[in-house]
């Protein structure tokens, strides 16, 4: 049986047997951090991911959707690469005014919006982007309330999915957006002359790694603005055609090819430029900003064998990193890519379980993976932990002690 191996984590180098992050050794930034665990994001390799989408798409709109990793010294270095932020709370909504960004380039989406919320976005004069026909009345309603426009975006559910990715949110049955066939009973209430119909929101999920299905999402999404502006008259400023670029975390996975997407935007706007004439296109990205600048490092406290079966026990684990472990919407459980952080060099290795302290089953970070023979001290490091990691994570769960982050 031949194993897959994880796509190389060549965003970090090493040097005499040591990860280095952000220039330093493991060894030094746990001294900077003052503790393991913790979450470290290198700047220099959110930078790069900028940089790499800014020479595929240097005419797109970039937003950073910050539910991936709403860290505030994060999001205030990455706030100042991008164009925009992408919120899904009032929480998030008062990080991001608090940041460089101009209220005119941030969005507000998600289901639910408490009338709380949406008085935040209409005093702060942000974009809200409409989740359902009830949303709108209230926007109308609070926006003569307050005696204020409101700047809107109707988030669309399509009639088309996104295919291969880690999460669907656009296609079928779904609670985000509106479906496209009832967007013609919204017309009356967007008359209402308080409301400013700015742009339109499609987003169709998340975590994909084949450029195909991005592109047909891509086709798809601009026929469908282009038969709206036609057939309503709609006249737009922008057009978010979400995101979904996936990272690599798994065995046999490997990077997103943007070259192909690039390429085919570039017809796309051509093909529908009598429709999108002076329309900013938004890519809203969370995951591929920050996903591959953050490892999450523990250390190995206990090393025990059960039965012939090998375990490294750490202090971190599934309270800390929720989706390393599995359980954060995987069906299946992978391996992300670890590595024995303070061994980089070790050529004879073992085959071991990486496990968490907690009393459950379910704490594992590593099942049986090929790792440098380690030693209690060791530092483990979890590469791919700098979306969805410590936000998305029961920190309180089994009461063990709070991971720190820091940025480099
Ligand atoms: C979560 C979310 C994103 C970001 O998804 P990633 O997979 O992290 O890129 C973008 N837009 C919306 C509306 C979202 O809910």
């Amino acid at each position: 049986m031949t194993t897959k191996t994880h796509a190389p984590m060549d965003q970090f180098s090493s040097d005499k047997g040591e990860l280095m992050i952000a220039g330093k050794t493991v060894s030094q930034v746990v001294q900077i951090t003052g503790q393991t665990p913790c979450y470290v994001y290198d700047k220099s390799v959110i930078k790069a991911n900028v940089d790499r989408l800014r020479h595929y798409f240097p005419d797109i709109s970039l937003h950073y959707a910050m539910k991936a990793n709403p860290y505030a010294p994060l999001l205030c270095y990455l706030s100042d690469l991008v164009d925009g932020l992408d919120v899904a709370s009032g929480m998030e909504l008062g990080l991001a005014l608090s940041t460089s960004t101009d209220a005119h380039n941030i969005s507000f989406a998600g289901p639910g919006k408490s009338i709380k919320e949406l008085t935040m976005a209409l005093a702060s004069g942000i974009t809200i982007n409409v989740e359902s026909k009830t949303e709108l009345k209230r926007i109308a309603e609070l926006s003569e309330k307050l005696d204020c426009n409101a700047s809107i975006a109707m988030r669309l559910n399509p009639d088309f999915e996104l295919k291969s990715s880690g999460m669907k949110m656009g296609g079928g049955a779904q609670q985000f957006g509106i479906d496209v066939e009832q967007f013609s009973d919204l017309l009356e209430l967007l008359q209402h002359p308080n409301l400013e119909l700015r742009g339109l929101h499609i987003f169709t999920g998340s975590q994909n790694l084949r450029p195909e299905s991005i592109i047909s999402a891509h086709n798809n999404i601009f026929a469908l603005v282009a038969r709206l502006i036609e057939q309503y008259d709609i006249k737009l400023t922008h057009i978010n055609i979400g995101g979904g670029f996936g990272i690599p975390y798994f065995p046999g996975d490997t990077p997103l090819e943007l070259e192909p997407i690039a390429e085919n935007l570039k017809k796309l706007r051509q093909e529908y430029s009598d429709y999108l004439n002076n329309c900013e296109i938004i890519l809203e990205l969370g995951r591929y900003l920050v996903g591959n600048a953050g490892v999450y490092l523990c250390e190995v406290t206990d090393i025990k064998i059960s039965r012939g079966k090998q375990f490294l026990i750490t202090n971190g684990g599934l309270h800390h990193h929720l989706a390393a472990s599995g359980n954060f919407g995987q069906v299946i459980r992978k391996n992300y890519p670890l590595a024995v952080a303070t061994k980089m060099d070790a050529t004879e290795l073992e085959t071991v379980d990486v496990v968490g302290p907690l009393c459950t089953p379910l704490d594992i970070l590593g099942s049986n993976m090929n790792l440098p023979k380690a030693e209690v001290g060791d530092i483990i490091a979890v590469y791919q932990s700098g979306a969805y990691g410590f936000s998305a994570s029961p920190r309180d769960f089994l009461s063990h002690p709070h991971p720190t982050q820091l940025l480099l």
